[in-house]
């Protein structure tokens, strides 16, 4: 076995802001979302470069969804990763949404509006670089390849789950139902805290499944959110051995059948925290609720209100130690690495933390 034999997803996150970085046997790099470390430049690319991997190896860029903590630097990769595709939900592409995000370039205050204002730069460079953006809807397939490997084909596959068609249309609605709002005279700009066009994903290789939740939300409509991703998927009878839980373990993109119909029994689970106002995300109940579902679910960042400090020498001396010449990560970003080697009979997970990342039993939500 060799590196370039297995799946590798690993799950970035400093307590706010999550990124996932896959590399796929005979396919190469995706990052799906982004966000800035201390210095300034994209958390995923730092991770590449130091594996040593080529950016022109990086064949797609995925922005599940517009919030903040999903897509900063999401353009500085797009100049960077000049081979990639770019994808987004297909509300995205909307003409309210185009309207919306001119002005929130102009004004940029707050959260959503800068959101709004990195989506459009990452459409400007990609024009600028004559690509053309992926605008993506449920059931569409993402990326995919076949490869041989140790005399065996084997087959990748990303799907989107989600937006739903409803989930659009909702999405779309809110959006003009603000946009049209008179507020004296004054262009308004929305405020956004749902995360309904939020784009999970199911990734298909040689028979084994995995799921990345994105924000996605649980909602009590059938064709909507979690509820419609099951009515299509379930039925297939596939279950994820890995599931990056959704909207960062929090109540609200939680679906008891998301674990029992779609994941198998005790899978590795990941988690971004999510930290704003003194308050973090997974909470204590999150974490209890979450505990009873997997006795195998990581935390990239075990004290997300805690300032960072500088990685304890012990650990950067191990990483070193455990492959030489590798650079430490920067001691804010957490990393939880799942590796799935895809040539025996039955493959198995196996998970190293690096920087921040802990069991969630370590993880603390209190400051
Ligand atoms: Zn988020």
């Amino acid at each position: 076995m060799t590196a370039s034999d297995c799946l590798e997803i690993s799950v970035l996150g400093r307590g706010y802001g999550e990124s996932i970085v896959l590399h796929v046997p005979a396919l190469g790099w995706i990052v799906v979302d982004s966000f800035l470390t201390e210095a300034g430049s994209p958390a995923a690319l730092e991770y590449i470069k130091s594996q040593g991997g080529d950016l022109d190896q990086v064949v797609g860029i995925v922005a599940t969804h517009w919030h903040d903590d999903h897509i900063q630097g999401i353009s500085d990769l797009l100049k960077n990763c000049r081979a990639a595709q770019f994808s987004l939900p297909i509300a995205l592409q909307g003409k309210q949404f185009r309207a919306i995000a001119y002005e929130a370039a102009r004004v940029g205050t707050n959260e959503t509006s800068s959101g709004a204002a990195e989506l459009l730069a990452s459409l400007r460079v990609i024009k600028g670089s004559d690509r053309v953006p992926n605008w993506v809807t449920e059931g569409q397939i993402i990326h995919r390849t076949v490869f041989s490997l140790a005399g065996r084909a084997h087959r990748f596959e990303l799907e989107a789950l989600s937006p739903s068609k409803k989930d659009v249309d909702a999405f779309l609605l809110h959006v003009a139902a603000q946009t049209l709002a008179p507020s004296n005279d004054a262009f308004r700009i929305p405020e956004f805290t749902e995360n309904d066009i939020s784009m999970a994903a199911w990734g298909r290789i040689s028979g084994q499944f995995f799921l990345l939740g994105a924000d996605l939300e649980e909602r009590k409509q059938a064709d909507r959110g979690w509820n419609n991703v099951l009515a299509r998927l379930a039925p297939l009878g596939e279950q994820a051995g890995y599931y990056k839980i959704a909207h960062h373990g929090a109540k609200s993109g939680h679906s008891q059948r998301v674990w029992s119909e779609l994941c198998v029994t005790d899978p590795v689970a990941t988690i971004a925290p999510w930290t704003k106002g003194g308050k973090a995300i997974p909470t204590e109940a999150d974490c209890r609720r979450i505990q009873a579902l997997t006795s195998r679910a990581y935390v990239t960042t075990r004290n997300p209100l805690r300032k960072p400090q500088r990685m304890a020498s012990v650990v950067e001396g191990k990483i070193r130690s455990m492959n030489a010449g590798l650079r430490a990560h920067p001691s804010e970003v957490g990393r939880i690495t799942a590796t799935l080697d895809v040539t025996p009979a039955s493959p198995a997970w196996r998970v190293e933390l690096h920087g921040r990342a802990c069991e969630l039993g370590d993880y603390s939500p209190a400051a």
